[in-house]
């Protein structure tokens, strides 16, 4: 019998009546882009959930990240990992900078702050760390280090949507942050995104950039883009945003009933929760090891498949794999041994709000057995 395919994710999608209604205000108002009453009204909602000074809404959360290094005239070299989805590296590349990879820490799966100062040359003008899955990078370390050496900080926080260490959002760390409401995030407008800032002056000035560089009728502040977001996603995620907490706590009961299953499985291993910190439980990678388990990742992978469990091998190949930066000094595997043994064994299995019990049974099964 061919079970239902369980997918990885799944979209937080709100209520049609309730989106309808939403439009409807749209509509009489004709004003459909452009910082409308929904766009400036989701910019102060979220800053007020995620506990932040200031959010800019952007239309992904690409445009955030190749907007920050603009805004920051970051060039040259900048330290990343090689570990996550590959917009963090290809929007050094947009920007002309040379992505310079470090290896990650496997007790998180987060640049690893002991191996940076290493990688710093004359030509380093920044660090780009990721919150991979969600888990806190060493803020403290990496500010640290940033200062003693003159260097910007941008976080990539596409997974962290929420996370807060001791109560302080992590996205307060750095010098800026970006988020990514893509479809497959936690908290999602369809596609959409943002950065987050400390004052005012930077606010102004990222909301011009990604307007062209509009600074009135007259007067282009600089070389902008357009990356804004619309009034319908606006509305959209004005929505979502009120369903994000129950999400994010049916996502934490998957957590423990995979936890809970999983823990004295031979050869398997996962992520507990950090101390003092609000997780969002974005993902949920396994690490498989082969010589303990008595099967690889990768047939692991294809049984689940098989059997209409679709994990996702999050993040394999690893981005200093990919043809156009596997030619740079840093993307040598020697230079990167944790990385290649997390994206060597890591499966994510499905986690999202709307799993079922049987769905969770479904996915231990496979893995039990
Ligand atoms: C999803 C994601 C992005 C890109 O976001 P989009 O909204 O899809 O453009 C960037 N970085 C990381 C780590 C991501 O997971």
């Amino acid at each position: 019998m061919n079970k239902d395919i369980i997918t990885v994710t799944s979209p937080l999608l709100p209520d049609l009546n309730d989106f309808h209604a939403e439009l409807q205000k749209i509509w009489d108002s004709k004003w459909i882009t452009n910082n409308g009453a929904f766009h400036k009204q989701l910019e102060l909602a979220l800053a007020e959930y995620l506990g932040v000074p200031y959010v800019s809404l952007f239309t992904n959360g690409t445009l955030p990240l190749i907007t920050a290094l603009q805004a920051l005239r970051i060039t040259g070299e900048v330290i990343t990992t090689p570990y996550s989805f590959v917009a963090t590296t290809h929007a050094l590349w947009w920007n002309g900078i040379k992505p310079v990879f470090v290896d990650i820490d496997p007790a998180t799966g987060n640049i690893d702050p002991d191996k940076i100062e290493a990688a710093i040359t004359p030509r380093t003008t920044a660090i780009m760390p990721v919150h991979v899955y969600g888990k806190p990078c060493d803020t403290s370390r990496i500010q640290e280090i940033a200062n003693k050496y003159g260097l910007k900080v941008i976080y990539d926080a596409a997974h962290a949507f929420g996370v807060k260490v001791n109560g302080e959002s992590i996205l307060n760390a750095g010098d800026m942050s970006t988020l990514s409401f893509h479809a497959t995030k936690v908290y999602n407008t369809i596609e959409g995104g943002a950065m987050v800032m400390h004052d005012e002056r930077t606010k102004q000035r990222i909301d011009y950039l990604k307007n062209f560089g509009f600074e009135n009728e007259t007067t282009i502040m600089g070389p902008g883009i357009n990356s804004k977001m619309d009034e319908v996603r606006a509305a959209y995620g004005l929505l979502t945003l009120k369903q994000v907490d129950d999400a994010i706590e049916a996502r934490h009961q998957v957590a423990i009933a995979y936890r809970k299953a999983l823990r004295d499985v031979e050869g398997i291993t996962f992520f507990d929760d950090m101390p003092g910190v609000r997780h969002n439980y974005s993902y949920f990678p396994i690490f498989v090891d082969a010589n303990k388990y008595g099967m690889t990742r990768d047939d692991l992978y294809f049984k689940m498949k098989a059997a209409n469990v679709l994990g996702r091998r999050y993040f394999y190949p690893l981005i200093s794999e990919f043809s156009t930066y596997r030619g740079l000094e840093s993307a040598k595997p020697e230079n990167l041994p944790q990385a290649h043994n997390m994206a060597n064994s890591v499966i994510c299995l499905p986690m999202h709000h709307a799993l079922t019990e049987e769905d969770i049974q479904r996915t231990i099964e496979c893995i039990m057995k």
